[in-house]
Order: C-alpha cells, then sequence, then structure tokens
C-alpha cells in the first residue's frame, strides 16, 4: 500500500514539477512546411505535447504493473517507495498514451552491460554518481532503468546507446533514454565535461532546447532521460536533401537564434552548433542537443579551443578571447550550410597545418539572403556581427515565419 508521504514524495520529486516550470511553457509548435506524420506520430505528437504542461502529473501517482521488459529482470528489485498496488483502471487518455508504439527493444543495454564498461572507483566514481534526485538545485524523483519500457534503438553515442522509452508510472512519457559507460568516460577523461553538460542542459527551459527530464545511474553506466527527438537527426535530413529551401532553413535559424538569445540570457556559450548536434522534434521543430562543449561564462572570455573546426570562428582558431559571438558565427555557417549544402570553410589543417583566412570572405550566394546581408553573422570581428534580435527581425526570416512559430518565440 503506498503511504501518503511515498505519494507525496514522488509528487513533489518527479522531474517536471509545477514549482520548477513556474509559468506556463509554450507548446512547441510546427513547421507547416514539414509533411505531416503518420497517425501513429500524431498519437505521439499528442502525447508529447503534454511535456509543456507545467505539472502533467495526475494527483495520485500509482507505478503501472511491470511489462516484462528484459531491462526489468536484469536491474535491482523495485524501491521501497514505489506502490506495489495494482494501478486504478487507466482512463480513456492514458490508455492512448499506453498504446503509442514504441517499438521493439533488442536488449541492447543488458547486451552492452555483459561486455561493456568497468565499474569505476575513487574522485572519478565521486564525479560520475550522478542523480537527479539528489541534484542541488532542481532534485527529481528517484529513477532506476526498472521504472522504464524500452523500445526500439534511436540511435548509438559516444559512451552508450539511445532507447525510446516510456515511464511505466502514468501518464506513461515517452522520453529517449541516453546510456553512458562511466569507465569510458573516465578513459576519455571528460568527466567533468560529462558532469557540466548535465548541470547545464537540466537548467533549460525552451522550446527549441532538448529537455534533459534527469538522470541517474548504476555501477557502470550513467542514464539521461531526454525528450524524445521524434524526427531524429537534422544531419541525416541535410544529407538526403542536400541543402534545404531558403523557408525551411529561415525557419530553422530563427529557431535557433530564439534558443540562442535564451540560451545566452542564462549565460552560456553553446560552442558546438553544428548539424550534428541538431535533432528534430515530432513536428519538425529544432532542438539544440549536445552540450558537451558549452560554458557558463559569467562574464569571463574563455580561450579553449574547443569544437569542430568547419564552424569555429576566428577568434577560436586563433586561440583568442572570446564570447557568446562564437555561437554567431556558428549560425552564420549553418545558413550558409542549410542554403549551400556545405560550410563556407573548409578545414585546411590537413594540408598545410593552418586553419583558414577569414579576413575576407567571399560568399558565394545569389540568393536573396546575400542581397540582404543576412552573413554579416560571419564577420571577422565579433562585434560587427549581427545581433540575434536583428537576425529574428531580417526579413528574410519574417518573410517565411510562420504565424503558430512566431507565437511561440515570443511566448518563450
Ligand atoms: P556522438 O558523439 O556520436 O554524437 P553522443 O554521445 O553525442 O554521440 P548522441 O548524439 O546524443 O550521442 O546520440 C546518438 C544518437 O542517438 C543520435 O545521433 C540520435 O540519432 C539518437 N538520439 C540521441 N538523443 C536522442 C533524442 N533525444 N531523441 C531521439 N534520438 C536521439
Ligand atoms: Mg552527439
Amino acid at each position: 500500500m503506498a503511504t501518503i508521504g511515498s505519494v507525496t514524495r514522488q509528487i513533489a520529486a518527479l522531474e517536471i514539477s509545477a514549482k520548477q516550470n513556474g509559468a506556463t511553457r509554450p507548446q512547441p509548435t510546427g513547421t507547416s512546411h514539414l509533411k505531416k506524420g503518420s497517425q501513429s506520430n500524431q498519437n505521439i505528437q499528442k502525447l508529447l505535447s503534454k511535456f509543456a504542461q507545467p505539472n502533467p502529473l495526475p494527483s495520485g501517482i500509482q507505478k503501472a504493473s511491470s511489462t516484462n521488459t528484459i531491462a526489468s529482470k536484469a536491474v535491482r528489485p523495485p524501491s521501497p517507495t514505489k506502490p506495489a498496488n495494482p494501478p486504478p483502471a487507466p482512463t480513456p487518455q492514458q490508455t492512448t498514451q499506453k498504446k503509442v508504439d514504441i517499438g521493439r527493444y533488442d536488449g541492447g543495454f543488458e547486451i552492452d552491460n555483459e561486455t561493456r564498461g568497468e565499474k569505476v572507483h575513487g574522485e572519478a566514481a565521486e564525479h560520475l554518481a550522478l542523480d537527479s534526485s539528489v541534484a542541488r538545485y532542481r532534485p527529481t524523483r528517484e529513477w532506476h532503468l526498472t521504472d522504464f519500457d524500452i523500445g526500439r534503438p534511436l540511435g548509438k553515442g559516444k559512451f552508450g546507446r539511445v532507447y525510446m522509452v516510456r515511464t511505466k508510472a502514468e501518464p506513461h512519457y515517452i522520453l529517449a533514454l541516453k546510456c553512458l559507460y562511466k569507465s569510458e568516460i573516465v578513459a576519455s577523461r571528460v568527466e567533468k565535461q560529462i558532469r557540466r553538460e548535465i548541470e547545464i542542459q537540466q537548467n533549460l527551459r525552451h522550446p527549441n532546447v532538448l529537455r534533459l527530464y534527469g538522470y541517474f545511474h548504476d555501477e557502470k553506466r550513467i542514464f539521461l532521460m531526454l525528450e524524445f527527438a521524434g524526427k531524429g537527426e537534422l544531419y541525416r535530413q541535410l544529407t538526403k536533401h542536400g541543402c534545404f529551401t531558403e523557408k525551411r532553413s529561415s525557419r530553422y535559424i530563427d529557431q535557433m537564434a530564439d534558443a540562442l538569445i535564451y540560451l545566452h540570457g542564462k549565460h552560456v556559450i553553446h560552442r558546438d552548433i553544428k548539424p550534428e548536434n541538431l535533432l528534430l522534434g515530432i513536428n519538425g521543430e529544432l532542438k539544440i542537443g549536445d552540450f558537451g562543449w558549452s560554458v557558463h561564462a559569467p562574464g569571463n572570455r574563455r580561450t579553449t579551443l574547443c569544437g569542430t573546426l568547419d564552424y569555429l570562428p576566428p577568434e577560436m582558431v586563433e586561440g583568442k578571447e572570446h564570447s557568446e559571438k562564437v555561437d554567431y558565427w556558428a549560425l552564420g555557417v549553418l545558413t550558409y550550410e542549410f542554403i549551400c549544402g556545405a560550410p563556407p570553410f573548409e578545414d585546411l589543417r590537413g594540408h598545410n597545418g593552418e586553419c583558414r583566412i577569414f579576413s575576407d570572405i567571399a560568399v558565394p550566394l545569389t540568393i536573396e539572403l546575400q542581397r540582404r546581408n543576412f552573413l554579416q553573422l560571419l564577420q571577422y570581428d565579433p562585434e560587427k556581427r549581427l545581433p540575434l534580435t536583428d537576425v529574428r527581425k531580417h526579413p528574410w526570416i519574417v518573410k517565411y515565419r510562420s504565424k503558430t512559430s512566431t507565437a511561440t518565440a515570443r511566448a518563450s
């Protein structure tokens, strides 16, 4: 029987709490130029819109009966804080959510866990004991792998696999669960970077920034509960189409600029904007993911060389101090690549050891962008780059902006 205390604790601690989300966040809106999804996509879309609600939890949380995923057999027994009683009869809405097809699990988490990774010890183990339920600023509820029904694989990351999952507890959220092997993180010496990525991402709330709802760990692994990006990688779309239409490019850049204004307002510089780090939501809306190179920049200017060279601004290539204006440059490169199908500057390190010459940029664009001087984002001098608020007011952006996306941007 669930005690009042345990239920209250779960309500209070489950991620996406009303306390944290104070104001109503707008629901992500679609880009109407993208194809409409299938019926199952529309179901997922309905379900995902629940993420935007400030407090989507029903007043009494009961753990749904466990389905026999391989994972649920393989990991620790249920926590004593979770009620063992059968759940109440589902409401029609919950039935719909449970119907969302999350695909077939291939047992990848367990297969990997047999062969991959080792326990880590000492300071590294302390650094990587990452659990959102005890996070200093935003504690969430306690999570375990047994809390999820695991579905289809979504991809493989550097440190582990990513799966589509659904929480067994109501209201059966759909998420992407990303696994990271601690020993591989330690071997790559990125413990601090991973911690930083997690800390930064968990504090961000914007329709075009991939949400991190919570995280937990076991002896060998860290699991990240990420917003499910239903349309996958933007990079795949770009490869498939070669380049994007101006309309589609303009709408992505508008969303990017809006997200970057938000990030910079929180003193977060992304520093690794590129198509590979962008995902697409169920409505085709852009989601910035991968905060591995981000920094909190409370007034300080950084000199670390990081990011991908194609997108690196001159000041970073030259090892100078840099500011949030590095993301302006990357946005210019992104605009160019969306429209032309390749970035404007090549990484020439392999040929002659030098990077690139930036001072005199000849952009071979014969499109409206060039006439309107949008690529002022690619100014050598960071201070001369087009401010992001001007990017959003630029005629090339305004021309293609749909009414719904304006509302989204404004409300955020
Ligand atoms: P890499 O260095 O190869 O980018 P990574 O460790 O950064 O690896 P991710 O890029 O986050 O890992 O994840 C690997 C793949 O899993 C992605 O390319 C994408 O296809 C898929 N994926 C990751 N997160 C999500 C998500 N939230 N929704 C949908 N698919 C996702
Ligand atoms: Mg990645």
